[in-house]
C-alpha cells in the first residue's frame, strides 16, 4: 500500500477557527479514510503497535496519552499472547482509556477508530473508517470469486434453514456457516441433515463427499457480501458435517490457520461429538487472532441413537475445558423427552459436567420430522415423545424445569457463584464463556422472560441490558448489503425496526452484525401486543 504524499493528521492542523484541543471531528468523513490508508501503511500483524504509534504522532493531548497507554500496556493483547477481538475492544480497553483519560464521545471514537487501523481488513467489505460498508477498492491482490450479486443471488436459493449447497457459505442462526462438504459417517439416527432421506444419511450416504479446499472455502468467505471482518460470527462444518472428523481435520485446521493468518479476529464455532489429541488441542492453542470455541454435545443419549463415543468424548471434554485459551461450551443437547430425560439421565449428565468443571452449558431439545419416525422405526428404535413442530427443536418448560431442579440437586454443594452458566441460547453461551464483553449477538434479550430464565450472570445481563442503537449511518451500510438501501427505518432504544420485508436469514445477518435486536415493523407491532397484554 503506498503511502499519501501529505501526512494526515488525526486532530488536522491547528487554524484560527479550530484549535487543536478539538481533534476527532476532522476524522469524519473523508478525512478519516485518508488517515486509515496512512496508518494501515504500517500495519504488521505480529506487531499492531507501530499502527498505534503512528496514530499516536497524529494526535495531541488526552487521546495522545491513551494511545500511549495502548502502546505501553500492550492492550491490543491479552496475558496469553492472543489478540484481543476487535468486538470486544470497547467494553475491554476503550471504555477504560476513555474513564482513565476523560476523553469525551468524539474522541473516545476516534481512539476506537484509530485502534481499528491495527486490525486487517480482508475481503469485500469494511475498512477501518466504515467497518460494515461494502468496499469501494478491494485490497491488493484479492480477487473474489464471484460478483457482490451472484453471490447474493445463491444466498435466496438457501433451503429454509438457510443452507445453501450452491456456494457453501450460508447465513444460519449460529453464524455463517462455511462448509466443506456433504456427509458425516457418525450415523447419528436423529440427524436432521438428510434432504427428505430416510435410513441412508445425507443425500443417499453417510460418507462426507465432494469436499472444498480450505483455501477456496476462506476465498468463498471473503467474496460474500454478507461476510463483516471482525464482527461476523463463523460455524465451521455447522450445516453439513462434523469439524474434527480425521479426515476433515486437516480441512478444519487448515481453514483455522488460514483465518488467523489473514489477522480475523472473528468468533469462530466447531460443534463436536468427535475428540481430539493433545497434539491437536495444541494446534488450536496456537491461534492468535481466530476467537475460537469448541462445542462438545453430551446428553446421556442412548448409543443406539447416538453412536459416537461417549468416553472418548468425555475425556476430551474433561481435557480440554483446561485449556486457558480456547473456549468450551458444554453442549446440553439433544435432549429427547422419553430418550434421555428419566431423573437418572438428568442427574448423570448434571454430574458429568460437574466432574468436568464445565463452566458454561448450553441446553438444546430435538429436532425430528416425519422422515425421522420412518427412519427411527426401520432401526426398532424407541421412538420420542412430544409434539414437534417441523424446522423447530422442542424442548418443553415441563423437561427444562426438570433439568434445572436436577442441576440445583447436583450442585447443591457449591456456591451459587461457581456453579456454571446455564443458557437456553448458542450465542448467549459464547458471550458468557468469552467473559461477557459484548450482548447477544442474537439479541435474545428483547424477550428476557422466555430467553433469559435460567442461569446468565448478572454481569452478562447488564451488557445485554446495556446495549447500545447503532447509528443510521451503519445500519444503511449493512442494509446496502442485503440489497434494500433505501429501506426506512426506525431506531429505537430497543430495537431497529427495518420497514421491509425481511428474510430471517436478512434479519439474522442485521442482528448480528448490530449486536442488537431488529425488527420487522409487523413483528415490533406484534412484540408491542404481546407486552400490553401479558
Ligand atoms: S441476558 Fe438474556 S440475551 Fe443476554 S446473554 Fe443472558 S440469556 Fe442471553
Amino acid at each position: 500500500m503506498s503511502s499519501p504524499t501529505s501526512t494526515p493528521t488525526l486532530s488536522g492542523p491547528p487554524t484560527v477557527d479550530q484549535p487543536a484541543a478539538e481533534p476527532p471531528a476532522l476524522c469524519s468523513g473523508a478525512a478519516r479514510s485518508e488517515v486509515a490508508r496512512h496508518l494501515q501503511a504500517v500495519l504488521d500483524l505480529s506487531d499492531p503497535y507501530p499502527v498505534v504509534n503512528a496514530a499516536r504522532e497524529l494526535a495531541a493531548g488526552a487521546l495522545e496519552r491513551a494511545l500511549a497507554d495502548v502502546i505501553a500496556g500492550r492492550l491490543l493483547h491479552e496475558p496469553t499472547g492472543r489478540r484481543i477481538p476487535l468486538q470486544e475492544l470497547p467494553a475491554r480497553t476503550i471504555a477504560a482509556l476513555t474513564r482513565t483519560h476523560h476523553l469525551d464521545a468524539d474522541q473516545s471514537d476516534t481512539l476506537g477508530f484509530a485502534l481499528r487501523c491495527a486490525f486487517a481488513w480482508p475481503g469485500v467489505v469494511g475498512t477501518p473508517d466504515a467497518p460494515y460498508a461494502l468496499k469501494s477498492v478491494l485490497p491488493a491482490g484479492f480477487a473474489p470469486i464471484a460478483t457482490v450479486e451472484q453471490i447474493a443471488a445463491s444466498q435466496a436459493t438457501a433451503g429454509p434453514d438457510g443452507l445453501n449447497t450452491t456456494y457453501m457459505i450460508s447465513q444460519m442462526k449460529g453464524g455463517m456457516s462455511a462448509d466443506f462438504g456433504i456427509g458425516c459417517p457418525l450415523m447419528c439416527a436423529y440427524c436432521y441433515r438428510r434432504e427428505g432421506d430416510t435410513v441412508d444419511g445425507y443425500l443417499g450416504s453417510w460418507e462426507p463427499t465432494g469436499f472444498l479446499e480450505p483455501e477456496d472455502v476462506v476465498a468463498r468467505l471473503l467474496s460474500h457480501p454478507w461476510f463483516t471482518p471482525h464482527h461476523t460470527p463463523i460455524g465451521l462444518h455447522m450445516s453439513t458435517s462434523e469439524a474434527f472428523l480425521p479426515k476433515l481435520w486437516p480441512r478444519t485446521w487448515r481453514a483455522l490457520q488460514l483465518l488467523d493468518e489473514l489477522g480475523l479476529t472473528n468468533r469462530v464455532s466447531c460443534i463436536t461429538k468427535y475428540t481430539l489429541s493433545d497434539e491437536q488441542i495444541d494446534c488450536l492453542e496456537s491461534l492468535v487472532h481466530v476467537d475460537l470455541d469448541i462445542n462438545v454435545c453430551y446428553a446421556a443419549m442412548p448409543e443406539s441413537i447416538e453412536p459416537p463415543n461417549r468416553g472418548r468424548r468425555l475425556r476430551f471434554l474433561r481435557r480440554i475445558l483446561h485449556s486457558d485459551k480456547i473456549n468450551v461450551l458444554a453442549y446440553y443437547r439433544p435432549i429427547a423427552e422419553g430418550l434421555n430425560t428419566t431423573d437418572a439421565h438428568l442427574r448423570h449428565v448434571w454430574q458429568t459436567f460437574k466432574d468436568a468443571d464445565a463452566r458454561t452449558v448450553v441446553l438444546g431439545g430435538l429436532k425430528f420430522a416425519d422422515d425421522h419416525v420412518h427412519s427411527f422405526m426401520s432401526y426398532g428404535l424407541p421412538l420420542p415423545a412430544g409434539s414437534f413442530t417441523p424446522g423447530k427443536k422442542l424442548l418443553t418448560a415441563g423437561t427444562e424445569a426438570r433439568i434445572m431442579a436436577a442441576f440445583d440437586e447436583v450442585y447443591a454443594d457449591v456456591a451459587p457463584n461457581w456453579r456454571p452458566a446455564v443458557l437456553k441460547r448458542s450465542s448467549c453461551g459464547r458471550a458468557v464463556e468469552r467473559g461477557s464483553h459484548i450482548p447477544d449477538y442474537n439479541g435474545h434479550y428483547d424477550q428476557p422472560t422466555t430467553n433469559c430464565r435460567l442461569r446468565c450472570p448478572a454481569a452478562q445481563h447488564e451488557v445485554c441490558a446495556a446495549a447500545q442503537p447503532p447509528d443510521e449511518e451503519t445500519v444503511r451500510h449493512l442494509l446496502a448489503r442485503i440489497g434494500k438501501p433505501d429501506a426506512r427505518v426506525d431506531i429505537t432504544g430497543t430495537t431497529v425496526v427495518v420497514h421491509a420485508e425481511l428474510s430471517q436469514f436478512e434479519r439474522t445477518f442485521l442482528r448480528q452484525n448490530l449486536l442488537f435486536p431488529v425488527h420487522t415493523a409487523r413483528q415490533a407491532a406484534e412484540l408491542v401486543a404481546a407486552r400490553i397484554t401479558r
